[in-house]
């Protein structure tokens, strides 16, 4: 959902861990690792040592002990301290010591180089059998069913654990604002579960303490914090750096925000995930309240073990949902591969584009086409996206929850498709997949207007400030979907692998086919060529031997004589038709010899051997305009003679006959146009026109073998020129050729 993102800039910058003070409940000290000499002090260890801390500043760190124990486990507590700062101060702590009749958690950790020594009273208010307790919380948390009782049993046993009067799960969303998911708390208290808080309850950097620090308690909001006074040998150097110590005390403003809500205590435990700060396990007390080390380090491995849990569940969910997309998308491409089509697979099966995701509909926008299945934003809208989504967007896969926020013309359309998931086949070609989610509109339950955490001071400036607000303010979202889940996006991305596999194989495929039929061609124009030369010699003969027969029995009756002339006329007629498929099967077998035409002079000699030819009865021939071309000159002779032939043969019968030839140059092109007003051709047999043998059942009274046009287009091919018609039947026909001038 579309949250509004609170940039308190002010607080995330505050340098929270270099505050310089220790809450009021523990003491601390820092030495220096080299020298053991006491660096920095807090003020109120004078009321454990009973010496001012300024006489311990600049002290060997043996002062500090003998101050606090007898002098021989003085000793040996240094000893203890060297060792563990040695080898990993975390093996050893806490170390329990008696001071003044009160027993001491003491807890090293190293900061820079320093080493910090912090001691915490035990004296907790947890009055259990910790370590049994802790056994049985964690078999209890983890028999929850579902991810949701899990949380919900984790908040139980965390307040049984430390007696708190609310303990929450609170969850962090992506932009950083945190929802409560699971809540536990005293019966009068009013219910925080389903609330949602601004980034900027807790800012940036605090979440990155979260991540270093698991445990956090503030015991007592109402205490007044001691000082970490430095040595003055340490002039005017970086203040000690707290970011690993237990007892840091606590940002003012967020003092100030926990007394806004009533907290008087508060504990927290991080939950990560893949290293992620996922949320908190988030404890608040209305009074004071301190847990000791021990019971806090329980707490700690119960957030570890949910943490573990959380991540096992969403992965275990993640992968059974992984598994189904996984499987559609398999069978797509398997389905792809088998029947060669790709839309097919994508669009018409029953398992189609929406089983990949949980998308409600989807698109796919290819080789200039757009096919939508299920309810789809309109064709049109479909078209303008992919243009955005070209001009504006780098990646591969782009997924958004908020569409119209992003593209703003999807607010038409964001009842359907307010979720985007693209995938682009090919960014250039504008060759994408879409997946849309619809719009949900959601009421989401704020503490306190999220918009307005700022408050401004008297002069109208800016002034850091916690909220004082916490009434619940509703916000109606829109133009938003369900998000893309990870296993969505998993699914997508390798779904668009096998796609593009896919289609690299067809290309790979159809250059492969055209291979081949341009094999099978060239075979074809061989046999042609070798079959009808060998046919030549046998029907000559034919027509020798009728012509003999006829010859030598002057006596034949006319049956016998009509058949033999019969028998003439057909291998004429055939030895036109192998001359005229040989001429065709030439036409690639010969070499271009361009040169410049003058045209002119080629059309008069064509046009006066064709009406030789054809002695028609009233033509009127015309020609206009003779731009030059550039082309083999016997193959464009070809080419006039076949169309001026044609134009003049089918269109004998009109009266008078009207033939045009029309030259002009256009651009880099010089086109000319045969016209006549003959017999037309039915335009519904588009280019089968030009195919060998293609006649017209128009034509029967006319003379043909339907190989011209064949060959012209042959010829026009090679000299890498166009060809069309336009055509009217009972009206006439326009051919047109378009030649490149160089
Ligand atoms: P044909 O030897 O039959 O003329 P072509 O290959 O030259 O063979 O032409 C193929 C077919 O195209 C013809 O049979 C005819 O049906 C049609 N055709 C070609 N030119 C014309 C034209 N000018 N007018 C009408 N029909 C034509």
């Amino acid at each position: 959902m579309d949250y509004p993102i609170v940039d308190l800039t002010n607080c995330d910058k505050e340098p929270i861990h270099i505050l310089g003070k220790v809450q009021s409940h523990g003491f601390l000290v820092a030495a220096d690792i080299a020298s053991l000499q006491v660096q920095y002090i807090s003020s109120n260890f004078e009321r454990l040592a009973g010496i001012s801390y300024e006489d311990l500043l600049n002290q060997p760190l043996q002062a500090v002990l003998d101050a606090i124990q007898e002098k021989d486990k003085a000793q040996s507590l240094l000893q203890v301290i060297r060792f563990s700062v040695q080898n990993g101060a975390e093996n050893l702590n806490p170390v329990r010591l008696w001071i003044k009749d009160q027993l001491y958690n003491l807890v090293v950790h190293l900061s820079g180089k320093s080493f910090v020594l912090e001691l915490e009273p035990t004296s907790s208010d947890i009055d259990i059998q910790l370590q049994n307790m802790v056994g049985s919380s964690l078999s209890k948390i983890l028999e929850g069913a579902s991810l949701q009782e899990t949380l919900e049993r984790a908040a139980q046993q965390i307040r049984e654990l430390i007696g708190y009067d609310r303990v929450m799960i609170y969850k962090f969303w992506e932009d950083g604002h945190g929802e409560v998911v699971a809540e536990q708390r005293n019966e009068e208290l009013e219910p925080f579960l389903g609330l949602h808080y601004p980034a900027s309850d807790i800012p940036r950097q605090a979440r990155e303490l979260y991540k270093i620090n698991l445990t956090r308690i503030i015991a007592d909001v109402d205490a007044t914090p001691a000082d970490i006074i430095p040595a003055s040998s340490l002039g005017s150097a970086q203040p000690l750096d707290l970011t690993n110590a237990l007892t840091r005390a606590v940002s003012s403003i967020h003092i100030q925000y926990l007394k806004n809500m009533g907290v008087k205590a508060s504990f927290s435990v991080s939950l990560l995930c893949d290293d992620a700060l996922w949320g908190l396990i988030a404890c608040h007390n209305y009074s004071p309240r301190f847990i000791d080390y021990k019971a806090r380090q329980h707490a700690r491995l119960i957030g570890q073990v949910l943490s573990s849990s959380i991540q096992y569940r969403s992965s275990q969910d993640d992968k059974e949902v992984n598994v189904s997309y996984r499987n559609a998308a398999d069978e797509i491409i398997r389905r792809m591969q088998k029947d060669w089509s790709l839309v097919d697979a994508l669009i018409n099966q029953k398992n189609n584009l929406l089983k990949i995701t949980g998308a409600t509909s989807a698109a796919l926008v290819f080789e200039g086409r757009i096919y939508r299945v299920g309810d789809a934003p309109e064709e049109e809208q479909i078209g303008r996206l992919v243009e955005w989504l070209q001009h504006n967007n780098k990646r591969i896969i782009y997924h958004t929850f908020n569409l119209p926020n992003a593209f703003q013309a999807a607010e038409a359309y964001k009842a359907k498709a307010s979720g985007l998931l693209a995938c682009a086949i090919s960014k250039e070609l504008g060759e994408y997949i879409l997946f849309f989610k619809p719009e949900i509109v959601a009421t989401v339950k704020w503490a306190g207007n999220p918009d307005k955490p700022v408050e401004l001071d008297e002069k109208g400036q800016a002034r850091l400030s916690p909220r004082r607000s916490f009434d619940i303010w509703l916000q109606e979202v829109t133009g938003t979907s369900e998000r893309w889940s990870k296993a969505e996006l998993n699914a997508v991305f390798k779904f668009r692998e096998d796609l593009v596999h896919f289609i690299n194989l067809k290309a790979n495929e159809i250059r492969k086919l055209n291979e081949k039929l341009k094999e099978a061609y060239d075979e074809l124009d061989a046999f042609s060529f070798t079959i009808s030369h060998d046919l030549k010699t046998p029907i000559a003969s034919v027509k020798n031997y009728a012509e003999i027969i006829m010859e030598d029995n002057p006596g034949l009756d006319e049956q016998g004589k009509h058949f033999l002339y019969r028998i003439m006329t057909c291998a004429d007629k055939m030895d036109t038709l192998i001359k005229e498929v040989l001429g065709y099967s030439r036409v690639s077998r010969q070499q271009l010899h361009k040169q410049t035409i003058a045209m002119a002079p080629v059309i008069e000699e064509i046009r006066s051997e064709l009406v030789a030819a054809y002695k028609p009865a009233n033509l009127e021939f015309t020609v206009s305009g003779t731009p030059d071309i550039k082309g083999d000159r016997v193959m464009i002779v070809q080419i006039f003679t076949n169309l001026i032939g044609n134009a003049i043969k089918y269109s004998s019968k009109s009266d008078p006959s009207v033939v045009k030839v029309e030259g002009k140059e256009e651009g880099n092109q010089v086109i000319y146009s045969i016209a006549d007003n003959g017999i037309g051709i039915d335009m519904n047999y588009g280019g089968h026109i030009f195919e060998l043998f293609k006649r017209m059942d128009n034509v029967k009274e006319y003379e043909g073998s339907g190989v011209g046009l064949a060959i012209v287009k042959r010829i026009m091919e090679k000299h890498n020129a166009r060809i069309w018609y336009e055509s009217e039947p009972g009206t006439g026909t326009i051919f047109y050729l378009s030649f490149e001038k160089d």
